[in-house]
This record gives C-alpha cells, structure tokens and sequence, in this order.
C-alpha cells in the first residue's frame, strides 16, 4: 500500500529535525494562528453550529453504517448520468486504472486539480513513470511541486515556505517546465500569484485529460462535488475533454439535501470563510458542455479496514478541512513532514495508522504524536474524538508488542507497579533514593538514564531529595512529641 514517504523515519526522529528549523517553525506558527483565528471569528458567528456538528457526524455516521448500499446506489446513479465507474482496492490498482484511461487518449500530460486520494496513492509519480507529466494547478500544490517537495499541511500544503521562499522556486523552476516567472518577480502575493496563473494558463488551454477528486459524492443523483478557492478547480473540470476522479469510497452522502450541512461545516473549518469560492459540481456527462467522457475511480486502500475497526470508524468521517491541524500545539511545532504520510497533524496521527496497519515504524510512533490535549476534537467540524482514537491505537501498538522480550519502559512499570504496591517496599526504596541524593547532591538532574534514555533524554529528571516528605514528617513529628 502506498501512502508513506519513503525512507521516513519514525515520528520522534523526524520531529527532532524539524524543531532545529526555526525558520520553518516561523512560518507554520504565522500561518497557523492566522488560520485558526479567522476560523474561531467566523464559527462564532453561528448560533447553531454545535448542532450542524451534530448533523454533520450523524449523515457520516449513517454513511460509514450503511456503505456497501450508499455506494452500490452511487454507482447506479453515476452509471445512469453516463460516467464510467471503477473500483480500486488499493493504490496500485487505482495508479493502474488512471494510467491506462490517461494512455488510452494518446496524451503524455494532465492537469490536477488538488486531491489528497490521489497523493495518497502516489498517482503523480506513478503517472511519470509511465510517461505522463501531471501538472498540480492549485497554488500550493505547484509551489510543492515545483520545489521538489512534500506537502505539509491538507489545505495549505506549501505552509512551511514564506513568499521569499517561494519567488524563488519560481524563479528557478517554472522556466524548466513551461512559462517561466516574469522578470522582476516580486514576493508580493498578488506578483506570486499573476505568475502562477500566466504559468498554469497554457497547460489549462492544452490539456486533454484532468484529474480531480471530490469532496462529496452524492449517492442518490450521483453528482460529485469540489470546493475551492482558485478557479484553478473549475479549469479543470470544464476544459479538458475527459476528466477523471479518484474518490475514496467514505466521500458518499445520501442526498444533496446533506451538502447543505457540509457547506456550511466545511468552508469556515478550512479557510475560515463563511463560503468557498468556488464550488463546482458535476453529474455524469452533459452533451455539448463540459469533458464529454468523465470516469470514477472509487477507492478503498485501507478504508474498509479501518471501517471494520469499531472505535476507529469515525476518521471516515472526515471532511478533510485541517481545523485539527491549526489548533494542534504538537504540528504547530514539527510541521507536517514529520508525519511521513499525506495525512499530517491530528487526524494523520490517526488516519495513516488506521487505512495503513500498524505494521511499520512509522505508523506505530504516530499515535503517541499527540498530548492529547483534546484541542483537535474541539475543532473537528464532525466531531471525530481523535483523542479516544490516539488512545485506542496506543493500545493497539502495545497489545501488538506483548509477548516477545520485555523493552526498557516495560521493565521500568513492571519494577514500579512491584514498589508501589507495598508501603514498607516504598518505604525502604525512599530511603535508597534519599541515600542517592546524598551522593549525587551537587547534581541538579539525573541526565540520561539507562534501559529508559528515551524518556530521560527528552526531560530533566531531578536528583533524588537527600531528604523525603516522609523522613521530615517523621522527625517533625518526633520532635514535637519530645517537646
Ligand atoms: S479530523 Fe476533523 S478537524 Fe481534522 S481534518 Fe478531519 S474533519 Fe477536519
């Protein structure tokens, strides 16, 4: 299964690194209080956006309970409006499936409007190594592009990089692959995005073939739906004479009448505006109007497994609008790399455990990327508790570890459940550790602890008193009895 960025070390390790990039730390803290404030100004504008949240988790709910009819019913309705429809289990078979579409109209390039499925599988480079360029068309995702890079953040995922950064990746880079940067590129935004829009223009008017996803996918007309800020969306859906959309299958509401929840959740959870931009719907083919060949690629990769999981469940509810990752102290600092996965902050920490199996490095630190201060459950417009799911997988990695040798941190409980659980054993421990303390007094911390140097290395563990509460208690005690 695709989805994890190669080579990428566990979450601590990868966390380390990001924190020595000031830089870096900079840019998310600006852009992610930014966010969240315009989020909290908006939100506290609707008197009744608690029950929409409500609404919002039960639709999804009703969804996730009832999947294999919702999506049969999608099918029929996409089928009958004249789009083709495919399943995919996992990334290979979808990455297999746009390939083919894509080769099958004779062209070597396509246009992207930004879709977390299709980064999820990997398709972009899939896509190149059959040949195909796959031009990224939202703001952000080419700034990613063009860089070299990974993204950081759902919505936004070009966060990590500030304006001067990103005048020159387009200076250096949009000439090697179409319309160059005007001379004199400032780093104001509006120069930063006149030249992303004269760069994309061109590969707009030429593209055959499109690629999307969808936010939602109702059943009952079979209408798929993208919402966005650009345009760059609705290019891309209008223009090129075949569009194809990779959907993953926990997309579907039951009827259009739902989407007035989720536009309303949506839109001020992500950007923080009371409306997006652009919304784009489209239902099957309409002669004369629009690409004249449209196909569905719905896919699983993991969903039906984490659907399977009974607590797990509810991250299906997600609608993808990064509130959890703007409130969260924990990616505020690290950033999104750190999460190895398209899937970055709060509900990566979760969702990447749940479709991917707890099997790998990477996915067995994410569940413990978290304080679980409970900010993200707070913010989630579906109210997806992804504190008690955090938990949930922490259980899940330990229960998956028992059995074989003991690590550090388990001798280390093993040995403190044995000295807690007998007062005159304490006692006696105390007294070693005021003895301790004595010796190592002009020590103000225990520095790295074997068997536990993980634990020790990231926190300063004072010496022991050189004298205890108890020891003080009892010659307090004793001296007033003699006095
Ligand atoms: S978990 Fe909730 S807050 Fe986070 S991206 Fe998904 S819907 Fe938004």
């Amino acid at each position: 299964m695709s989805g994890t960025f190669v080579g990428m070390p566990t979450f601590p390790t990868a966390a380390k690194a990001a924190l020595d990039n000031a830089q870096q730390r900079k840019n998310l803290h600006h852009a992610t209080h930014t966010i969240r404030d315009k989020r909290a100004r908006v939100v506290g504008e609707v008197d009744d956006w608690e029950e929409l949240r409500v609404a919002g988790a039960a639709i999804k709910d009703e969804v996730l309970t009832h999947l294999d009819d919702y999506l049969v019913q999608l099918e029929e309705s996409l089928t009958r409006a004249g789009a083709t429809v495919h399943w995919a289990r996992d990334a290979d078979e979808a990455n297999r499936i746009v390939t083919g579409l894509v080769k099958a109209k004779g062209t070597d390039e396509v246009v992207k409007v930004k879709s977390m499925a299709t980064q999820e599988i990997g398709l972009n480079e899939a896509l190149e190594e059959a040949g195909i360029h796959a031009w990224e068309t939202d703001l952000a995702e080419l700034i990613v592009q063009l860089g070299h890079d990974k993204p950081s953040h759902i919505l936004v995922p070009a966060i990590h990089r500030n304006r001067a950064e990103i005048k020159e990746i387009f200076e250096r880079e949009m000439g090697k692959v179409g319309q160059p940067a005007p001379a004199g590129l400032t780093s104001e935004p509006r120069a930063l995005a006149e030249a992303a829009r004269v760069h994309l223009r061109e590969k707009f008017l030429r593209a055959k073939v499109a690629i999307s996803g969808a936010n939602f996918a109702v059943a009952e007309t079979g209408t798929l739906v993208v919402v966005e800020s650009e345009g760059n969306g609705r290019m891309c859906l209008t223009l090129p004479e075949t569009l194809i959309s990779v959907v993953g299958i926990e997309k579907v509401l039951p009827a259009a009448a739902d989407l007035e929840v989720f536009l309303q959740l949506l839109p001020r959870s992500s950007t923080g505006e009371r409306m997006n931009p652009y919304t784009s719907t489209w239902t099957g083919i309409t002669p004369g109007d629009g690409p004249q060949e449209v196909h569905v690629v719905l896919l699983d990769n993991g969903r039906t497994d984490a659907l399977a999981d009974t607590v797990g469940r509810q991250a299906l509810r997600c609608i993808r609008c990064s509130a959890c990752l703007n409130v969260c102290p924990v990616y505020e600092r690290v950033g999104g790399h750190a999460y190895g996965s398209v899937y970055p902050g709060p509900i990566g920490a979760v969702l990447n455990p749940l479709i991917r199996g707890t099997e790998s490095a990477v996915d067995k630190s994410l569940p413990y990327a978290s304080s679980l201060c409970g900010a993200c459950f707070d913010a989630c417009p579906v109210r997806i508790d992804i504190p008690e799911l955090l938990v949930h997988l922490r259980t899940r990695v330990v229960d998956e570890k028992r059995g074989g040798l003991p690590s550090g941190e388990e001798l280390a409980m093993k040995g403190a459940a044995w000295m807690f659980s007998d007062a005159k054993r304490w006692e006696r421990v105390q007294r070693g550790a005021e003895l301790g303390g004595r010796v190592l007094k002009k020590k103000e911390t225990l520095g790295r602890i074997p068997g536990v140097a993980a634990w020790s290395d990231a926190r300063d563990a004072p010496t022991p008193p050189t004298e205890t509460f108890r020891s003080w208690w009892k010659k307090e005690h004793e001296k007033g009895e003699h006095a």
